[in-house]
């Protein structure tokens, strides 16, 4: 199937074509259609997958008809975080080149100024984070009742950030018999209950897993002690095959300080995270796509969505705390069909969180240069009855922080950074869970197995640097 059968206007065509496109992806043969016939859609689907086109692409032949008043835009994308919704924008602009649309951009830590002089003058796309648009509604600077068309972009991570009451709000502004979109990597009963009660009869499209299941990602875990991880970190970084990589840390003071000492030992080394301005978050964006800086130290912050070309290689300096950043971290390589590598640097501590990615995967990731650890390998879990970390079954964890939080119970970074509605990092960056009881583990593999409920990932038995 080519992008001529999906029925878009021959000016949407040239734009794909001089993006490079030869077919479309799954979600954007089966979405594309139904979006023009003004369906209502459930796209469970995650970036990676082509989904921001499958959306957008429609959307401006669907806007191509009719014009834009003031004050109220003719069509509205919810994006979770400013940088989504930054790169939506750049689709919006990329796509409909051969189109004279017009979009106004509503992210917290830019001057609401501009924002508010471009929808003074009509937009036919409102892009928006819903703190900055919830901002802007009560302060009457938008109607939405002229809105036919509503995306709500990334649901499950609206969800962890506590946005959902907002959009409940943001649904009930807007047209009744308006069509609504609405995209999900997973569909939690949360999502599900707000998808019942404000789409009418979608369709739903499910894609899989790009990052969990993408074998052009070279996945491996990298056995370390935690004093020497940085030591470990360099030492990759320095061998032949890192181009360009993304080294994620859980912690702001982690990105902070292992750029600082990357710099120091002479790596070309940036960083983003939650506590930079959003101008300083794109200059190294930036930096780092023009290849000005070939690493970068990045927080959960930059783990979502985030789609730069070419990145040869992820690390996870820190296992991440909830298996599903797992996922969404590894996807910032192996994208638009190329390979990509991904090495988690895991210490004996971080046995609990590594069996909880292997679980959710459903894949046992192969220590670095040696046989699968922690289960069978990708093709005998694929064969077993139960995923390899089951027997790892790791002990009770803490509910998700965001899940169905409301936001009065966002972690105090939120409130001292009251200028950062859209900070996503509230999840990711707060305190980790309590750490295993035993901070100083014995050697012996018996009396390892102690402390954890269930037998244990293998490497644990082996001595770091055996
Ligand atoms: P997304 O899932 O929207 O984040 O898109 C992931 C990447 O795939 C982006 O770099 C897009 O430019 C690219 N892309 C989208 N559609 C296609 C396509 N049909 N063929 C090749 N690349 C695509």
């Amino acid at each position: 199937m080519t992008f001529a059968d999906l029925g878009l206007s021959d000016e949407l065509l040239r734009a794909v074509t001089e993006s490079g496109y030869d077919e479309p992806t799954p979600i954007q043969r089966q979405a594309i259609p139904s979006v023009l016939m003004n369906r209502d859609l459930i796209g469970i689907a995650q970036t990676g997958t082509g989904k921001t086109a499958s959306f957008v692409l429609p959307m401006i032949d669907i806007l191509a008809q009719g014009r834009s008043r003031a004050r109220m835009p003719r069509s509205l994308i919810l994006e979770p975080t400013r940088e989504l919704a930054a790169q939506v924008a750049e689709n919006f602009e990329k796509y409909g080149k051969y189109h004279k649309l017009s979009m106004a951009l509503l992210i917290g830590g830019v001057s609401m100024g501009d924002q508010m002089a471009a929808l003074e003058k009509g937009v036919d796309v409102l892009i928006a984070t819903p703190g900055r648009l919830m901002d802007l509604f009560g302060r009457g600077k938008i109607l939405l009742t002229g809105c036919n068309l509503l995306v709500i972009d990334e649901a499950d991570r609206m969800l962890d950030m506590g946005f959902i009451p907002d959009i409940e709000e943001i649904c009930t502004k807007l047209p009744a018999n308006r069509q609504t979109l609405l995209f999900s990597a997973t569909m939690p009963p949360p999502i599900k209950k707000l998808a019942d009660k404000f789409l009418s009869n979608p369709k739903t499209i499910e894609v899989s897993r790009p990052a969990s299941s993408n074998a052009l990602i070279d996945q491996r875990l990298l056995k370390v002690d935690a004093r020497k991880k940085k030591d470990a970190l360099r030492d990759r970084l320095r061998s032949d095959e890192v181009k360009t990589a993304i080294v994620f840390c859980n912690r702001k003071t982690t990105v902070r300080e292992l750029a600082t000492s990357l710099k120091r030992a002479g790596f070309r080394a940036g960083q983003i995270h939650g506590d930079m301005e959003q101008a300083e978050r794109i200059r190294e964006l930036d930096r780092f796509k023009a290849e000005e800086i070939n690493i970068l130290i990045a927080s959960d912050v930059a783990a979502r969505g985030l789609d730069i070309k070419g990145v040869s290689h992820v690390f996870n300096f820190d296992v991440p705390w909830h298996p599903d950043d797992y996922v969404h971290r590894i996807g910032r390589t192996g994208r638009a069909g190329r390979t990509g590598v991904a090495i988690t640097l895991a210490t004996p501590d971080d046995a609990e969180a590594v069996a909880a990615i292997q679980k959710l995967t459903g894949l046992a990731i192969p220590a670095f240069d040696g046989p699968a650890l922690g289960g069978p390998t990708a093709t005998e879990a694929d064969t077993a009855a139960s995923p390899p970390a089951a027997k790892g079954e790791p002990r009770e964890r803490k509910p998700r922080g965001g899940r169905g939080r409301a936001k009065s119970d966002a972690p105090p970074e939120k409130a001292v950074q009251s200028h950062l509605p859209e900070e996503p990092s509230r999840k990711a960056e707060r305190k980790p869970r309590p750490a295993p009881e035993r901070r100083h583990r014995s050697e012996t593999p018996e009396q390892e197995e102690e402390g954890w409920n269930g037998p244990i990932p293998s490497f644990l038995a082996q001595k770091v640097g055996d």
